[in-house]
Formats: C-alpha cells, sequence, structure tokens
C-alpha cells in the first residue's frame, strides 16, 4: 500500500500514520520527522532547515525532494509506504509524481484528515505544552494555517481530479479516526480490485 495522508499540521497524520503502519505492514515517512532528526544531527541539511521550520515556513523543495529521493530507495518501501507531510505544495506533488513514475511505484490512495482550525489550534497548545516544539507556538501555529491554507490545500484539489481524494472527519476518538481511515483504504482496495 503506498499511501500519502494530507491534512493540515495538528490533524493527526502523524499520530494515524503511526497505527497504521503496524496494520499495513508499511513504514511510515514523515519529512517532518527526518527534518526534526537533521537539525538534531546538526547536519547540514538539518543547519539550513531550522529557521524556516520554527519559523512554521516550508524549507526549500530541493532538499526536500533529494530526502524524499533518497528515503524512496531504501529496502524497506518495497512493499509501500505512508508518507506524512509530503506533498505540502503544487510543485511537491508534481515531484513526488515523476519520483513515483520513475521508480515505477505509483500512489494507492490518499486521504485527507478534516479538523477544523479550532480544534487544531487547541491540539497543539496541548502538544506545545508536552513537547515544547517551537512550531506549535500558538503564534506560528496560525501562521503555519495560513500556509497550509494557500500553499497545500491546493495539493488535495490535485489529488482530487485526478480522482485519488478520499476525505476523512479527523476529529474525535484516535481509534473512531484509525477506524474511519482504514474504512476509506478497503474501499479503495475493492475498487481498484475491480
Ligand atoms: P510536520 O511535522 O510535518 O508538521 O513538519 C514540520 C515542519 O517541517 C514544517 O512546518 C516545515 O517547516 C517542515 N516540513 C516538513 N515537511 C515539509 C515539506 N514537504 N516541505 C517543506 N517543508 C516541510
Amino acid at each position: 500500500m503506498r499511501l500519502v495522508l494530507l491534512g493540515p499540521p495538528g490533524s493527526g497524520k502523524g499520530t494515524q500514520a503511526a497505527r497504521l503502519k503496524v496494520e499495513l505492514g508499511v513504514p511510515h515517512i514523515s519529512t517532518g520527522d527526518m527534518l526534526r532528526a537533521a537539525v538534531k544531527a546538526g547536519t547540514p541539511t538539518g543547519l539550513k532547515a531550522k529557521a524556516v521550520m520554527d519559523a512554521g515556513n516550508l524549507v526549500s523543495d530541493d532538499i526536500l525532494l533529494a530526502m524524499l529521493e533518497e528515503r524512496l530507495s531504501q529496502d524497506d518501501v518495497r512493499n509501500g509506504f505512508i508518507l506524512d507531510g509530503y506533498p505540502r505544495n503544487l510543485a511537491q506533488a508534481d515531484a513526488l509524481d515523476h519520483l513515483l513514475a520513475k521508480i515505477g511505484q505509483p500512489l494507492d490512495a490518499v486521504v485527507k484528515l478534516d479538523v477544523p482550525n479550532e480544534v487544531i489550534i487547541a491540539r497543539c497548545e496541548i502538544r506545545f505544552a508536552a513537547e515544547h516544539r517551537k512550531d506549535d507556538d500558538p503564534v506560528v501555529v496560525r501562521d503555519r494555517l495560513k500556509v497550509y491554507a494557500e500553499q497545500t490545500a491546493p495539493v488535495a484539489d490535485f489529488f482530487a481530479r485526478r480522482g485519488k481524494l478520499q476525505e476523512v472527519d479527523g476529529v474525535g476518538e484516535l481509534d473512531d479516526v484509525t477506524a474511519r481511515v482504514k474504512q476509506v483504504l478497503k474501499q479503495e482496495s475493492a475498487a481498484a480490485n475491480g
């Protein structure tokens, strides 16, 4: 299963991906986690990305594509992957399309978690208190939601136009949201198998 999880920051993509990877037996690829690891390790990519991330902006497409290309060349993605945090703008959606065509691994599904902004703001406040991620600061969260609306929301339309987008209500108990996503994936693979 090759799946992209879409949704605004704080919509639960990471949490749901961590659960789904066990069920689907495929790795969870989070570009945010990869960048945070690079920042922590002090790599050249991490040094370039840190200030951009702290401000809630998008790291450059070139850096992301190189990172993703390298990750998707690893052995453990042979049976698929759950991509969380990429693509985040139309240029990245296009780049992903080309990359997956090149390696002969087209997407099976794109699932968007729908969560209203006021729920997101409340969730990020809780995560900020627990994890102290600078980009969960309430002021930065508002900027990230703006970046999402302007740059990432069109990515959902990009997949919708190809008939690939499934939307799931991301509000409620974690188990309920996971069950909704699994239901959508089941329908998707039933449709694909005719
Ligand atoms: P996330 O954990 O997915 O919310 O990502 C945290 C931060 O990492 C984002 O606010 C961006 O600064 C950066 N980031 C993650 N994925 C991408 C991406 N696909 N393109 C650009 N920046 C990204």
